[in-house]
């Protein structure tokens, strides 16, 4: 099954947006194979943010992202990243569609709600900077044999 890594930020955890993010994808089908709540350490933001660095909205980003707890998600389904990636909506929440997380539930750039991941590659790279193996769980859900023919 494909994994991707999803993350609620500061914002979304300060909004109290977190049951309402994962119900949306609960409810899509898709599993949640791993989840925490912690204040992202500065060595794994760097790492989770390295394509960004040199950009001028990074100091904002980072701070912004070390400024509260968020929710690490993995989670697991078919063709998980470019779902979620939908689901989730564009980078800007002004430009997402109406339906989408960001494009129903933020405003601005800066504080969109939620990361996903955009790939499976980087989907891999960012799971693996941020849990143990140990921490994915592998189970059946219920509900399975009724989301996939
Ligand atoms: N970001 C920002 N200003 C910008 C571009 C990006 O604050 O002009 C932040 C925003 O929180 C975004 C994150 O940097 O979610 C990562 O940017 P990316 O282009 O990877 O967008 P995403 O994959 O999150 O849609």
């Amino acid at each position: 099954m494909d994994r991707t890594f999803l993350m609620i930020k500061p914002d979304g955890v300060q909004r109290g947006l977190i049951g309402e993010v994962i119900a949306r994808l609960e409810a899509k089908g898709l599993k949640m194979a791993a989840g925490k709540f912690e204040m992202l350490p500065e060595e794994r933001v760097m790492k989770h943010y390295a394509e960004h660095a040199e950009k001028p909205f990074f100091p904002g980003l980072k701070s912004y992202i070390m400024s509260g707890p968020c929710f690490l998600m993995v989670f697991e389904g078919k063709d998980v990243v470019a779902v979620t990636r939908k689901m989730i909506g564009s980078t800007n929440p002004a430009e997402a569609e109406p339906g989408t997380i960001r494009g129903d539930l933020a405003m601005e750039i800066g504080m969109n709600v939620i990361h996903g991941s955009d790939s499976n590659e980087t989907a891999k790279r960012e799971i693996g900077i941020h849990f143990r193996p140990e921490e994915i769980i592998s189970y059946e859900r219920a509900d399975e044999k009724y989301l996939y023919e």
